[in-house]
C-alpha cells in the first residue's frame, strides 16, 4: 500500500448518505476526524463497510456526543495529576511515559487521550526545551529504568527526531525504551528497515508495542511491517482495547491473537475501556472481559493469551483481572475442565 496519506475531510469518506454525513459532521465538530487512506481501505474492503469494526474505530459517530454516567471526565485516568513536568507521566516507580507528540494518522474514536487532539488543537511535538527538562528529571530519578514513548503516535515524528529523542534518553541512563505505536496498523508503510536497523543498533533494549484490535486490521501490509521490526531485532508486544461492537467476541479475539503469534508478536494486554468522555459506547463491562479470559485459558495457548487489565482512575494504575481458580476456604482449585481438585503441596506454610 504505497503512497498512504492522511484524510481529514469527511467529504472524502466514500458511500455516505446525506443523513450519515450530517451525523459524522456533528460528531467531528467535537472530536475531529482523521484517518489514513490505508486504514479506511481496511473498512472499505469488508463486506459491509459502514458496519465494520474498522469503520467504528475511525469514523465519527453520534454516540460520541451521548452522555454516559461515569464517563464525564476528559482525563479519566488522572494522568495530568501524575505529571511532574509537561509531557511526562510518572505513575510507577521504575518507568515513566513520554508524550512525544499529539499527532496520529488515525484519530481512534475510543482514544482515552482524546483531550490531547480534540478542539482542533494544533499538531504539536515535544520541543527541545521540554525534552531537556525531562532528561534532567530522569537523571535525578535513577529509579526510572524504562521510558515508554507514547502520545499521539511516536512514529509520526521524523526518523531523525525519533532517533534524537531515543539517544538523549539513553544518555540520561534509561535502559529500556518501549515504542508504543499504532503505526503498524494505521500506516504500515511508515515502518522502514532503515529506521528499525538504526533504532535497534542503540545499546539499550528497545521493545515495540503495537496496537491491533481486530483481525481485519492485521492484513498483509501490517504483517509485513511487524516482520520488518522483528527482523531487525526488536521484539513486539501487542495491546488490544476491548471494544463493544468491535471486538467483544471470544472467537474473533482468539483469531487475532493466534495470527499475531504466527507473525512473532506476543499479545500482551487486553484493556477494558477507560472512563473518558466521548467513549462510553465502547465500554463492555468487566464481566464480559472475564468471560473472555476464561475462554482464552481453556482454548488458547498461553503464548496467545494477553493479560486482561483495567487502568484505574485517579492514577491508580493498571490492575490485572484474572478468573479465579483457587478457593482458599477449602484449599482447592477449579480445574480447566471445571472439576474441583486439591493439590497436596499447596497448603505448606
Ligand atoms: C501503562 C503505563 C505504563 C507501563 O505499565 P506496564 O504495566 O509496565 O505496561 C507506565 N506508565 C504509564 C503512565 C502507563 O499508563
Ligand atoms: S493511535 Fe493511540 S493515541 Fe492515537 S488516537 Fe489512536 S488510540 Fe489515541
Amino acid at each position: 500500500m504505497k503512497n498512504d496519506r492522511i484524510i481529514n475531510n469527511i467529504n472524502e469518506i466514500p458511500g455516505l448518505s446525506p443523513e450519515k454525513l450530517a451525523e459524522i459532521a456533528s460528531a467531528a465538530e467535537h472530536y475531529p476526524f482523521r484517518t489514513s487512506w490505508s486504514f479506511l481501505q481496511k473498512a472499505m474492503n469488508s463486506p459491509d463497510p459502514q458496519n465494520s469494526a474498522i469503520w467504528k474505530q475511525c469514523i465519527p459517530s453520534a454516540d460520541e456526543l451521548k452522555e454516559f454516567p461515569g464517563f464525564e471526565s476528559e482525563d479519566g485516568l488522572g494522568e495530568d495529576s501524575c505529571s511532574p513536568l509537561p509531557l511526562l507521566i510518572h505513575k510507577y516507580p521504575d518507568r515513566a511515559l513520554l508524550l512525544v507528540t499529539n499527532r496520529c494518522p488515525v484519530y481512534c474514536r475510543f482514544c482515552f487521550r482524546k483531550r490531547r487532539w480534540k478542539n482542533g488543537e494544533a499538531d504539536r511535538d515535544i520541543t527541545d526545551d521540554e525534552l531537556n527538562a525531562i532528561c534532567a528529571y530522569l537523571k535525578e530519578h535513577k529509579e526510572i529504568r524504562e521510558v515508554l514513548l507514547s502520545g499521539g503516535d511516536p512514529l509520526m515524528l521524523s526518523d531523525s527526531r525519533l532517533i534524537f529523542i531515543i539517544s538523549n534518553l539513553i544518555k540520561s541512563g534509561i535502559e529500556t525504551i518501549r515504542i508504543c505505536s499504532r503505526i503498524p496498523s494505521t500506516m504500515p508503510d511508515r515502518i522502514s528497515d532503515k529506521l528499525m536497523k538504526t533504532i535497534s543498533a542503540f545499546g539499550a533494549s528497545i521493545w515495540f508495542l503495537t496496537h491491533f484490535n481486530h483481525p481485519d486490521e492485521f492484513d498483509c501490509d501490517s504483517r509485513e511491517a511487524c516482520r520488518k521490526i522483528i527482523k531487525n531485532g526488536i521484539p513486539i508486544l501487542n495491546q488490544t482495547v476491548l471494544l463493544k461492537g468491535v471486538n467483544d467476541d471470544a472467537e474473533l479475539l482468539a483469531k487475532l491473537f493466534r495470527e499475531l503469534v504466527r507473525t512473532g508478536v506476543k499479545p500482551h494486554y487486553l484493556f477494558h475501556a477507560d472512563p473518558v468522555c466521548g467513549t462510553g459506547h465502547f465500554a463492555t463491562g468487566v464481566a464480559k472481559g472475564l468471560e473472555l479470559v476464561k475462554y482464552f485459558r481453556e482454548n488458547l495457548s498461553s503464548l496467545a493469551v494477553p493479560v486482561f487489565a483495567l487502568d484505574l482512575p485517579e492514577g491508580g494504575g493498571k490492575v490485572p483481572l484474572q478468573a479465579e481458580y483457587y478457593d482458599s476456604s477449602n484449599n482447592s482449585f477449579k480445574a480447566i475442565d471445571g472439576r474441583t481438585i486439591s493439590h497436596p503441596a499447596s497448603s505448606i506454610k
